[in-house]
């Protein structure tokens, strides 16, 4: 393939990658986003296969096999509530090349390179390894909290930020030494040392960072590893890994602002970590009375109300209750109810993780809010069903300046009629938090499964 088609490929696979970017983000476009995405791949691997720049096209087949078989293995066995966990360690695995790129590009001595040349390889080198190992370590640390391997709470080492900046500074130090060697692989010892300081950087930032901070470091280190991407790119020379990686670097970088934001959280704060321990004084205890509620008198309250809210969190994820709380919804509406959907953004263990179940389901777009369109009109909402959903409905979040979760939006259900609560126990949510909406006078707690619970409604509300 001459230069200039591949060239031409690069572009078309380019501008696919921007429209798949627009696609995807509204629920009505997604689909089509995700096939551009696809095709921009496509043809990025076959203009890069046919490039001349490969040595051994039996190396490539067998990449590609191996890795198109793990991928599409992960992708039909992983369950909806693994993919956080599936992301994250598909993040670490962006950091990993990114590493093993700038050590095989360090230790190519094939096209050797002298004076500014020779330094900017280098500095590439050296930037590309450095993103990569945080964006591995970070990642890998991410998937064991996501999937519970190790506990959400922060760790709070004594002096934890002069030790971040004791590594910064090495890191820069060391950049400095390695920059300096003249002779061939001398600068393999600093380079070795970096990618330590790097690692362990890495581990240290998300171990840090509190259980509902959780949110903004997926979408980081989704930046991260787009960045780590464009360092590659940098390293091979190849442009539309550059310009991929930093569409990818750039949009999780909005999307951790977008996160932060809806957590009213300073972005340096949450990676300087911390966040999610409270205020230092005690939290306020709860005191009241739980009021259980059954299957019969939840479809009763429906059926008298007019106005009705459903609050999905990550036990709609868990219990897959999202087919039933659409037919539930097809019904209430059948029967001139006003349904809808309040999203909280971080809502589930991922970003868009609701609007996904939902897509999944079928439930139509227009009655699925984002948390801004309705928190004033909760007075107006009859009954609002809570379906596992904890941390994002906690009133204390307002309420409690020592709470670990002091000052994050929340969806304020109890301002309106009665609030009905799916869940199986007393248990608190991802960020280990006691909620006072479960004894609150207006609130009823329906217990159990949520499939199975809102399984019980369904019939009793077509009996
Ligand atoms: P939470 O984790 O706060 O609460 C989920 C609740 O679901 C639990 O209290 C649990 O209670 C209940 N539950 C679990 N399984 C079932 C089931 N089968 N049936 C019924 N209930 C069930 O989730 P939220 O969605 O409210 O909040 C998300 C939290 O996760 C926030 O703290 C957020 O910061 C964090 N997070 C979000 C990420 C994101 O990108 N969206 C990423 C990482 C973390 P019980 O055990 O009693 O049933």
């Amino acid at each position: 393939m001459s230069h200039s088609l591949v060239t031409m490929a690069y572009i078309a696979a380019t501008i696919l990658f921007i429209f798949s970017l627009s696609g995807l983000s509204k629920q009505e476009t997604a689909r089509r986003g995700n096939y551009y995405g696809m095709l921009g791949m496509a043809i990025a691997i076959v203009a890069t296969a046919l490039s001349g720049q490969v040595t051994s096209y039996g190396v490539l087949l067998g990449a590609l096999v191996l890795g198109g078989a793990i991928g599409t293995r992960a992708a039909l066995k992983v369950e909806m509530t693994q993919m956080p966990e599936l992301v994250a360690i598909m993040h670490s695995l962006v950091g990993m090349a990114a590493v093993l790129v700038g050590y095989a590009n360090f230790m190519d001595t094939s096209n050797p390179l002298i004076g500014v040349e020779k330094t900017i390889h280098e500095v590439e080198i050296y930037i590309g390894i450095l993103i990569g190992a945080v964006t591995f370590s970070g990642s890998v640390i991410a998937f064991c909290k996501l999937s519970e391997k190790i506990s959400g709470k922060p760790l709070l080492l004594p002096g934890r930020h002069w030790m971040n900046l004791v590594l910064l500074i090495a890191a820069v130090v060391f950049g400095g030494i390695f920059l300096q060697q003249t002779e061939s692989g001398a600068g393999i010892l600093p380079l070795a040392i970096m990618t330590a300081i790097a690692l362990i950087f890495g581990v240290h930032m998300v171990m840090a960072i509190g259980g509902a901070d959780m949110p903004v470091v997926v979408s980081m280190l989704n930046s991260y590893s787009g960045w780590a991407a464009a360092a590659t790119g940098f390293m091979l020379s190849n442009d539309l890994l550059i310009v991929t990686g930093a569409l990818v670097g750039s949009s999780g970088a909005i999307l951790s602002y977008i996160m932060c934001r809806a957590m009213n959280r300073h972005f340096l704060s949450v990676i300087a970590g911390g966040f999610g321990t409270g205020a230092g004084g005690p939290e306020a205890v709860i005191e009241g009375e739980v009021q259980p509620i059954d299957a019969q008198e939840t479809a009763q309250l429906l059926l008298d109300a007019k106005n009705i809210m459903i609050i999905p969190g990550y036990g709609m994820a868990v219990a897959q209750a999202q087919h039933t709380v659409n037919e539930i919804t097809k019904l209430l509406r059948e029967k001139g109810k006003k349904v809808g959907f309040g999203i909280h953004p971080v809502a589930g263990r991922m970003p868009g993780h609701m609007n996904v179940l939902l897509a999944e389901a079928k439930v139509p777009y227009d009655i699925v809010y984002e948390m801004d369109e309705i928190n004033e009109d909760f007075h107006n909402v009859d009954v609002t069903i809570v379906i596992g959903a904890n941390d994002i409905v906690n009133p204390s979040a307002l309420d409690d300046p020592n709470s670990p979760i002091a000052g994050m939006p929340v969806l304020e259900c109890w301002k309106g009629g009665t609030t009905i609560v799916l869940k199986r126990s007393m248990a608190s949510g991802y960020a280990g938090v006691g909620n006072p909406l479960f004894v609150k006078e207006n609130t009823r707690m329906l217990f159990g499964d949520a499939n199975a619970t809102m399984q019980a409604v369904l019939k009793e509300l077509k009996g």
